[in-house]
């Protein structure tokens, strides 16, 4: 694919088939009341496709259909090596419709193609791998107890588990929700973003092609306060797994008090620093991890390092080289396009959100090095231009606030013991990064910093075995590592009486 032109890929465009129904129950169905939404390519606003639009009576018959399968434990009971399996297979066809899956993705999120099939689906596919290896992993214990008793302790899945899931990698915080769900032998119905619905619905679609019994694995689109809360306050889902801003995050406690007291899991918003202290041994390789930590996905990321926390002694030279590099690197530009490294925002509401939020820190006494506007020539999609505020201070609203678009804030500070206090001043804890040379300042700065997790000399690295998840108000759960599969399951103990 990756020999493909920016033509070739328009003509898949084209000839696309978009599924718009609701999966339930193994097949694509329209919504009970037959109402519908349009989703539209941020690139020039075109509406993409109607999708079936769900609400209570549709998440009630996907929780029903997710529930007989449950019940009869058609996967459960699976034996496990035939579950991997599937998982595996479902791994093989997405590589196999890589190109479909990454057009689906384009077009509705605007996220260039390059990055879907670099970074995406080959992330998705490992994602359903690790967790299919996992299945067989799942261990029980016997403990160590009195002469005369057993005590043995079970792991078992917990049931329908509802996911939500963002917009921002649509088919990727998706896997990442459904795939240690299922591995761990759950039921699942998935509610996808309803900015970029349509390469869920394929994804539920190939789980079934690779062999997933039906009713297994649901997905209703559909708008956060309907279908959405719907799922959350369902009384036979026995977890919500979420990820989404920190505000629907807080409402998905509430849902859980006002129903069954489901467990839910959150993975919430950020404002990740990026450290960078005197010492660092490499400026042009720091400075080329600190513009892909915000520019990569057009700053629409979780983690986005888009607080630059630099030292007064760096501060002119990295401003310098930041602009050069960043602004070679990334140039907004069609996503269909191979070349292209940034696309628009999701939306236009989006874009209209970040640039209001760079002209209330602009008024606020931050100075624009560079963007803040959408880049010329791009006017009519949902772009905005890569973007530096200098001068930030850490009460302004850029050093605190979420912006969810390609905009770095740089502050500068002039001692570790103040470097440490702005980057844990927020109520956000994703995230963070140390350039260090200095093996203790490092090790210092790592048990100190209020983050779920912390690179040091490097910004965004890792695998599967990384717990990603925040501290404080980023979240209350790790995805990707074994840790999350065991979050789908709950401890049995079985106690023999020997007497
Ligand atoms: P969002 O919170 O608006 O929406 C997330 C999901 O929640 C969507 O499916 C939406 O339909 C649903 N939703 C909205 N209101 C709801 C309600 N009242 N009841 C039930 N469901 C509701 O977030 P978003 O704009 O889609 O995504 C951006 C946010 O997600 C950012 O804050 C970002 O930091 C966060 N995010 C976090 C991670 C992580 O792993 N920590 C990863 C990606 C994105």
């Amino acid at each position: 694919l990756s020999s493909l032109t920016k033509a070739d890929w328009q003509v898949k465009a084209q000839a696309l088939e978009i599924k718009t129904g609701l999966f339930i129950d193994g097949c694509f169905v329209p919504s009970v009341d037959g109402n519908r939404f349009s989703t539209t390519n941020p690139v020039n606003g075109e509406v993409l496709a109607e999708m079936s639009k769900g609400s209570t009576r549709d998440i009630d018959l996907a929780v029903t259909s997710a529930q007989n399968a449950w019940r009869d434990g058609r996967w459960r009971h699976m034996p496990p090596r035939k579950r991997m399996a599937v998982l595996s297979r479902m791994a093989d066809l997405v590589e196999a419709n890589a190109a479909e899956l990454a057009v689906l993705e384009t077009l509705d999120m605007g996220k260039p193609i390059s990055d879907v099939l670099n970074i995406d689906l080959p992330e998705v596919i490992v994602t359903l791998r690790y967790f299919a290896e996992c299945i067989d992993k799942i261990e029980g214990t016997v403990t160590n107890t009195v002469k005369d008793a057993l005590h043995f302790v079970l792991q078992e899945p917990l049931g329908v588990v509802g996911a939500i899931s963002p917009w921002n990698y649509p088919m990727l915080m998706a896997t990442w929700k459904f795939a240690p769900a299922l591995a761990a032998g759950n039921c699942v119905v998935l509610k996808p973003a309803e900015q970029a619905p349509m390469s869920c619905l394929r994804l539920a679609e190939l789980f079934v092609e690779a062999g997933g019994p039906t009713g297994v694995f649901n997905v209703v689109n559909g708008f956060g306060p309907e279908a959405g809360k719907a799922l959350a306050l369902h009384n036979d889902i026995a977890k919500i797994t979420f990820t989404g801003s920190t505000a629907v995050g807080k409402l998905m406690q509430i849902y859980s008090g006002q129903s069954n007291l489901k467990r839910v899991s959150l993975e919430c918003g950020g404002k990740s620093p990026q450290i960078f202290m005197p010492d660092l041994k490499d400026l042009d390789r720091a400075v080329d991890y600190a513009f892909a930590g915000i520019y990569d996905n057009a700053g629409q990321v979780c983690n986005a390092g888009s607080r630059l926390l630099v030292h007064k002694s760096l501060q002119e030279e990295f401003s310098a080289r930041f602009e050069q590099r960043a602004l070679a690197a990334y140039q907004p530009g069609e996503p269909l396009d191979p070349v292209t490294s940034m696309g628009p925002m999701v939306s236009s509401s989006q874009q209209q959100a970040v640039l209001e939020k760079i002209g209330r820190g602009i008024s606020e006494g931050a100075r624009l090095s560079f963007g803040g506007k959408a880049p010329e020539g791009l006017e009519s999609g949902a772009y905005v231009a890569p973007t530096l505020l200098n001068s930030v201070t850490r009460d302004m609203s850029p050093a605190r606030e979420e912006i969810f678009g390609p905009v770095a804030s740089l502050i500068t500070f002039d001692t570790e013991e103040e470097a440490l206090e702005i980057a844990n001043d927020s109520i956000y804890g994703l995230a963070a990064s140390v350039w260090t040379q200095d093996v203790t300042t490092a090790h210092r700065m790592v048990k100190e910093i209020e983050a779920g997790v912390v690179w040091v000399n490097c910004f965004g690295d890792g695998d599967m075995t990384q717990p990603f998840g925040g501290y404080k108000q980023s979240g209350n759960a790790r995805d990707k590592c074994f840790a999350s599969l065991m979050s789908y399951t709950q401890s049995k103990s079985a106690w023999f009486s020997l007497e």
